[in-house]
């Protein structure tokens, strides 16, 4: 067996964030890891530290602190302002060597996933990829990685035993954000960055920014399936009632009716409403695992059967056409009365 580069004997008691910066703030992901590995720290005494890397980034590395990490590891160096894998995974494994925590998370965004392989693979240990959920198994104090196998079918539960840093991604979505409120004892440790540019070989030649939705936090998420023919505008216009956001299975998207960005469940979003309304959708196991955490879930389905509703709060056997349209209709009615 290949040992990692660092051992469970030299390990640090320290749970390491990799802190991704999204539009200039920290992004939500890296905030729910902070929140999620805070409670686990708390419970075993541990100490949580982030990595920060970017040009001139002070207000993000204060914010980091307020947010609850104790020793934040700031890499600042102007080849680090823009993400290329060269840079970031040659600053990040310099600092897991020097500094071996037991456990690295990094949230599973395109850059996360990218730069997680990378490092597992220089340092030598295993990636539990695309995680649902993180525990310690108060036993041996190890993590252990929830996470959705063959296709989904079984749930995996695994704990890495003899490889350091035990390194994990985590979907956005399945943690959440818990209020900021540490900000005195938190101290930021800058680190010395040596880049050259003849080590990047990735020239960032144009950024361009698609339509933004964030479904993993949205309110009211309002769901369509291959039920609803592709009548997404008829959701849309629900969804703009009740102050939510369109999502879809998975069907929809690969026939074009919506884009990729709104698809929920083990390949799409998994998000966290007060309230889904799932409409024409079987509720295939893959789906389900992106609304489960809905506070409650509303199917409508004109199969009886369907599996959605052994899932659902509230189950509506009916035709989504003879559904929709006419909920539309008594809001619609409801708030012109209101403005009177
Ligand atoms: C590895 C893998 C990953 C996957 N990842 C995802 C994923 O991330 N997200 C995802 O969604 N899927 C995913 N899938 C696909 C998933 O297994 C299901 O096939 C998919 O979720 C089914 O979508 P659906 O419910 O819209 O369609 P269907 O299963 O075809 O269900 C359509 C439903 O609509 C109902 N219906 C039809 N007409 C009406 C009507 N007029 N009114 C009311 N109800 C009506 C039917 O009774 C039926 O229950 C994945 C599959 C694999 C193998």
């Amino acid at each position: 067996m290949v040992s990692s580069l660092y051992s469970v004997s030299q390990e640090n008691k320290t749970i390491c964030v990799f802190l991704e910066v999204d539009s200039g703030a920290l992004a939500s992901v890296s905030l729910e890891l902070i929140s999620k590995s805070r409670q686990i720290c708390d419970q075993l005494g541990w100490q949580l530290t982030g990595i920060l890397l970017g040009d001139q980034l002070d207000n993000l590395a204060v914010d980091s602190i307020a947010c609850g990490i104790d020793e934040l590891w700031l890499g600042d160096h102007p080849l680090l302002h823009n993400f290329t894998i060269e840079a970031y995974s040659k600053v990040t494994f310099e600092m897991l060597v020097e500094k071996k925590p037991a456990v690295f998370l990094l949230g599973a965004t395109p850059n996360g996933r990218d730069l997680a392989g990378r490092l597992a693979v220089r340092l030598r240990t295993g990636l539990n990829a695309d995680c649902t959920d993180l525990y310690i198994n108060p036993q041996n104090e190890r993590l252990i990685c929830e996470v959705s196998g063959f296709g989904g079918g079984v749930l995996a539960l695994i704990e890495m035993a003899d490889h350091r840093p035990q390194m994990a991604t985590v979907r956005p979505g399945v943690f959440t954000i818990e209020n900021k409120n540490r900000t005195e004892n938190g101290k930021i440790l800058p680190i010395p960055v040596e880049l050259s540019n003849d080590l990047i070989h990735t020239r960032l030649v144009e950024r361009t920014t698609g339509e933004m939705v964030d479904l993993t936090r949205v309110p009211v998420l309002i769901a369509g399936g291959r039920g609803v023919d592709g009548d997404f505008e008829m959701l849309g216009e629900l969804a703009r009632l009740l102050d939510g956001e369109v999502g879809a299975t998975r069907p929809p998207v690969d026939e074009g009716h919506i884009g990729r960005e709104r698809q929920i469940g083990q390949t799409g979003v998994v998000t966290s409403p007060k309230i889904a309304i799932c409409c024409g959708i079987s509720g295939a196991f893959h789906f389900v695992v992106g609304i489960e955490k809905a506070d409650m879930v509303v199917a409508i389905n004109s199969d009886p059967e369907a599996p959605i509703f052994d899932f659902a709060d509230y189950c509506i056997v009916a035709d989504v056409h003879q559904v929709i349209p006419a909920l539309i209709e008594v809001l619609k009615a409801e708030r012109e009365v209101s403005l009177g």
